[in-house]
């Protein structure tokens, strides 16, 4: 089968292997036309919670189909995306109290930053900067782009993005001046948001960093009126050993986005839910004062179903003894496996590791230990995709101890050398 007339995203036109044909997907592993099973390390982009193709899902997208499967939700509800809301609002920090859906995860933060935006343009409130994290990344949108990092990726766009204040992510040294920098950008009265991945930076390497930072800028945030923006796009639905990574905090954010593992992995989806407070700025007779925003795929019945099937499932007892499982056993690699020499570090939260290569020069995505080590693990039929010299497992909840221990040892053979 032909793919030339597919132009595939992050992918060189030049130098690159032909994509590989995928004809079926079942539990943690991807079948090829040319008879491959690859074991999916990665949760396809860190979508996959329970598998792929997972029976109940299936079951509900398809019997959602067979009763509604779009309706425009401008005017118009329905009982699976009021069903989601109300369970994400239970589960949710408890200062969340509106969902508005979208379908992707950027239009989820862009949603979360025009909420943030209007919220003061409403109340003729001038606040019109935003805070962000060096290393941030948010989707690939104009608005997601301008907060996240100004890396060679967005070059081309860099005179289109707007203007914000980036501060460092706070690490053992520099916290302490980082908090200093944070709180002088606030006390200027023109920031208005803050927006943050909370614990973990999935995209620029898996970096993490502390909640009790985190905690006190929020709390410092909040005292100041700067809303605050936690994009769990990654880090939502278990992937950090907690529900959410907001749950390690005292001080929750005020708006929160969310999607990638919020279908299971089975349909795009996106959400942005909010604080009674942020929805307080919009109830008016002047029309104008309405948040206008939507996708015509907004809280697509189908999305929605599969949603409330993979919260079933996430919330289950054998789920969530599986994530605590996970966890142990990447604590337990890390144990035994930190000082081998190709290791410059290991990090890990809930059932995301992450190594770092000991590799000099292989800091950048563009360095060739990336493409080495990714072909190195697809070569032995494991999808792992590095991001630069960071290697990274995100499995799926349901992965087995043999398919860890599998991908384990590749890479203690690999790190070895
Ligand atoms: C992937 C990601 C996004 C963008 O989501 P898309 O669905 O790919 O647009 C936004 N924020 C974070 C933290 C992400 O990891």
């Amino acid at each position: 089968m032909n793919d030339s007339a597919i132009w595939h995203p992050f992918t060189p036109l030049v130098g690159h292997r032909e994509p590989l044909l995928v004809t079926s997907a079942h539990g943690c592993y991807l079948h090829t036309s040319d008879g491959r099973r690859i074991l999916d390390a990665i949760s396809s982009w860190w979508v996959n919670l329970h598998g792929h193709a997972h029976p109940y899902i299936a079951q509900a997208i398809a019997s959602q189909a067979n009763q509604l499967e779009h309706v425009i939700f401008a005017g118009f509800t329905h009982e699976p995306a009021i069903r989601l809301a109300n369970r994400l609002l239970q589960i949710l920090p408890s200062n969340q109290s509106k969902v508005f859906f979208s379908d992707n995860g950027s239009t989820a933060t862009e949603v979360a930053m025009k909420m943030a935006f209007q919220y003061f343009y409403n109340q003729k409130i001038h606040k019109p900067k935003i805070i962000a994290f060096e290393g941030a990344y948010h989707g690939d949108t104009f608005g997601a782009m301008s907060v996240g990092d100004r890396s060679p990726f967005n070059a081309p766009f860099q005179p289109y993005l707007f203007e914000v204040e980036f501060v460092p992510l706070p690490n053992e040294e520099n916290e302490e001046s980082v908090f200093a920098l944070f709180k002088t950008l606030i006390s200027s009265g023109e920031i208005g948001a803050f927006i943050f991945e909370p614990l973990v930076q999935g995209a620029s390497g898996m970096r993490m960093y502390s909640a009790s930072w985190l905690d006190q800028a929020i709390a410092f945030a909040q005292a100041n009126e700067v809303i605050c923006i936690a994009d769990e796009v990654f880090t939502g639905f278990g992937r950090t050993g907690k529900l959410f990574a907001s749950d390690y905090l005292s001080y929750k954010p005020d708006i929160i986005c969310l999607s990638k593992g919020i279908t299971g992995g089975f349909m795009p989806l996106g959400v942005t839910t909010c604080t009674a407070q942020i929805q307080s700025a919009y109830y008016s007779e002047d029309i104008l004062k309405t948040f206008f925003h939507g996708h015509s795929y907004t809280a697509n019945p189908l999305a929605c179903a599969a949603a409330n099937a993979s919260l079933e499932l996430l919330l289950s007892e054998q789920c969530q003894s599986n994530i605590r499982h996970i966890t142990l056993c990447h604590e337990q690699f890390i144990q035994e496996n930190r000082h081998l020499p190709l290791v410059r570090g290991m990090r890990q939260l809930g059932t995301i590791l992450a190594i770092e290569i000991n590799q000099t020069g292989a800091t950048s995505y563009f360095h060739e230990a990336r493409n080495s080590l990714y072909y190195y693990f697809l070569d032995r039929n494991i999808l792992l995709r590095p991001l630069g010299n960071v290697l990274y497992i995100v499995p799926p909840y349901i992965i087995t101890d043999g398919e860890l221990a599998w991908i384990y040892q590749e890479l203690i053979k690999l790190l070895k050398n």
